[in-house]
């Protein structure tokens, strides 16, 4: 296929300006071919996903995060549906709690990553604490400025224990979040996703643009990167995201383990 993950990868520091990021899929493969090769890769991901079960050692963790509308849901549903729910977990992060309130911000995140063998995945995530918290003030600014390092830290010691993170920044514009926004007010079975406290999130856009940016540029590290998924072609979304997971799970080196007995030698009567 003919897909280089690395062109959507944000590297370490780099500027990011979104506004110049295509949010759809400009590139010459066509929605058959993304559909076709689709269903192979749900057959890749899944013998992966078995290996990485049986192996044990390690762990991938996987994190979405966009704006209202972006398509977190269905990304989530198309591409890890697929897979074994015996090993995934999706965790979806919402506002914090009183009692979450009452610990550091990454006390409800390290709770939910995922153990060895599992992938998880995270619906939102602590990004919401340099996103949502930043963009509304809901944490003093000095606060906030050290979560930056804090994260890097925190990403860095699970990867150094043996969670692989990758993330996924997907990328819709805000004409394009009008549209879906609007389709959840024209098809009564989609009015249960239509949330007037979304249309305050959206009068912030250009805020939450500049939040997104700080952040895909501050913390995309080689061991946890960002990607930025154009989300607004859905067809080629998922094919996309689906091939960053194959490639990370095929770079974990993940083998099934060795027996420790002889299966030649053993009859079953
Ligand atoms: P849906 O697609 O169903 O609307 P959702 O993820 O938007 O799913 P909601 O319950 O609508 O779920 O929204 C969760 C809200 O919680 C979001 O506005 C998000 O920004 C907010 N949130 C998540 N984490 C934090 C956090 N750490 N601090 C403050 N707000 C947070
Ligand atoms: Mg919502």
């Amino acid at each position: 296929m003919d897909i280089d993950i690395k062109d959507y990868r944000v590297k370490d520091d780099d500027k990011i300006n979104l506004k110049k990021i295509p949010a759809e899929y400009k590139g010459k493969l066509s929605k058959d071919e993304c559909r076709e090769e689709f269903e192979k890769q749900k057959e890749k991901l899944q013998e992966l996903q078995e290996v990485l079960y049986a192996d044990e050692g390690k762990a991938l963790l996987v994190v979405f995060q966009a704006m209202d509308a972006g398509g977190k849901d269905s990304t989530i549903r198309h591409v890890i549906g697929p897979l074994n729910p015996a090993g995934c977990r999706v965790t979806s992060f919402k506002a914090p709690t009183v009692h979450e309130l009452a610990h550091d911000f990454l006390w409800r995140i390290h709770a939910n990553i995922p153990p060895r063998g599992y992938i998880g995945v995270f619906n939102r995530s602590h990004y919401e604490d340099i996103l949502i918290v930043k963009v509304k003030k809901l944490a003093p600014e000095e606060v906030i400025e050290k979560r930056y390092d804090h994260i890097n830290h925190f990403e860095k010691l699970l990867s150094d224990e043996g969670t692989r993170i990758v993330k996924f920044y997907l990328h819709i514009s805000k004409l394009y979040q009008k549209k879906r926004l609007e389709r959840r007010l024209e098809r009564p079975d989609k009015y249960w996703k239509f949330n007037a406290d979304d249309l305050k999130e959206r009068e912030l856009w250009d805020d939450y643009m500049d939040a997104f940016e700080t952040a895909l540029s501050h913390c995309s590290k080689k061991h946890a990167p960002w990607y930025i998924i154009p989300s607004e072609t859905r067809w080629f979304r998922d094919v996309l995201v689906a091939e960053v997971l194959i490639e990370t799970l095929k770079d974990m080196d993940l083998h099934y383990p060795k027996p420790d007995y002889d299966p030649n030698s053993i009859i079953i009567d």
